[in-house]
């Protein structure tokens, strides 16, 4: 398979260029390596790969036509994996119109040029986060006309302007509504890489609210296998969650990773941010239904091979 992956270099991306490359595919990375967080990291994370004849690095904005023009160049696409956003709902809340401008219209970009270059299969990374403060456990037929952050409005922004361009154009394409995902080289600034941080240097992790709010943890890999099966499935539009299934509370998570790290965690409590929803919880039926998906990490062990990962490359 020929794919181009947005983002290629961030923490999913770069698991499933992995992946993909291991595979046999040739893979296209768009990315434009900006700090968000550490662009080192980044850079870090795809290297391996710099010199592999089947990968190629388009450093470049997916904002910018000519950009994503050289990402297509010279090469009939097979799918895309649109990765490529400005993640995170707390930081959205001070970029709104940066948000809006690299998720909707980043978006716009590529998908006009899919539809250009030949429709490639597009799968879209949208977010749990578009179900707002719904009822638990979330279902893709769940309304979601309530978005509680820019970031939630900007991924429920990019899944209409799929849905869209399917209907117009034909563009066989699936969003994934990925529920919080950890593991290695995870960005730094989310609770699970916040928190093991934190315990391993005997830092206090701050804790918003009263410990109760919860969330559907998934190990990076399995969210892997739920794209890999999302690129193969023959499907013509549709939108499924992607979850670990199995949600945990704040406090359960720090109980967690001080089993999983030996170590004793000092809590600092401080109050509810805005933005934040009390809970996800996925619902997996269609996603099993329609990839045979099923989460096989358990956080525990999740949690281990995260620690692992993280002893080997403290800085
Ligand atoms: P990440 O920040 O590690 O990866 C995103 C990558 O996109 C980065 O390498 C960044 O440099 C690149 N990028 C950002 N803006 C760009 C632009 N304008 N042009 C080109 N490249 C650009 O984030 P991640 O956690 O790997 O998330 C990947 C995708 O999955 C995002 O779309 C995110 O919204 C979605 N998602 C992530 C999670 C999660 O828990 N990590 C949950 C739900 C959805």
């Amino acid at each position: 398979m020929n794919v181009l992956i947005t983002g290629g270099a961030g923490f999913i991306g770069s698991h499933l260029v992995d992946r993909r490359l291991a595979a046999g595919d040739r893979v296209t990375v768009i990315d434009d390596f900006n700090d968000f967080y550490s662009p080192a990291r980044k850079r870090a994370n795809i290297a391996p790969h710099l010199e592999n004849p089947c990968f190629r690095l388009i450093e470049g904005d997916i904002r910018d036509e000519t950009s994503v023009a050289r990402a297509f160049e010279g090469q009939d696409l097979d799918a895309i994996v649109h990765l490529a956003a400005r993640a995170g709902v707390r930081p959205s809340l001070s970029a709104p119109v940066l948000y809006e401008e690299v998720n909707v219209i980043g978006t716009l970009r590529l998908l006009e040029a899919a539809v250009r270059r030949g429709k490639p299969r597009f799968v879209l990374a949208s977010s749990s986060s578009v179900y707002g403060c719904g009822r638990v456990p979330f279902s893709e037929e769940d309304p979601v006309g309530r978005p509680i952050s820019p970031y939630a409005a900007t991924k429920r922004g990019a899944e209409l302007h799929v849905a869209a361009t399917h209907h117009l154009e034909g563009l066989a394409a699936v969003c994934l509504r990925i529920f919080t995902v950890y593991g290695p080289r995870q960005r730094p600034e989310m609770a699970i890489a916040r928190f093991l941080r934190g315990v391993e240097k005997g830092e206090p992790i701050p804790i918003y609210g009263d410990g109760s709010s919860s969330r559907d943890y998934t190990y990076v890999d399995d969210v892997i296998d739920g794209i890999e099966a999302a690129l193969r499935a023959p499907l013509q539009f549709e939108i499924i969650n992607l979850g670990g299934a199995h949600p945990i509370s704040l406090s359960e998570l720090v109980a967690a990773i001080e089993a999983a790290t030996g170590r004793t965690a000092v809590v600092e409590r401080k109050p509810d941010q805005p933005g934040d929803v009390p809970a996800t919880y996925a619902s997996v039926e269609k996603a099993s239904r329609l990839l045979s998906f099923r989460p096989r990490v358990p956080l525990p062990e999740g949690l281990r091979r995260t620690v692992a990962w993280l002893r080997g490359h403290a800085a």
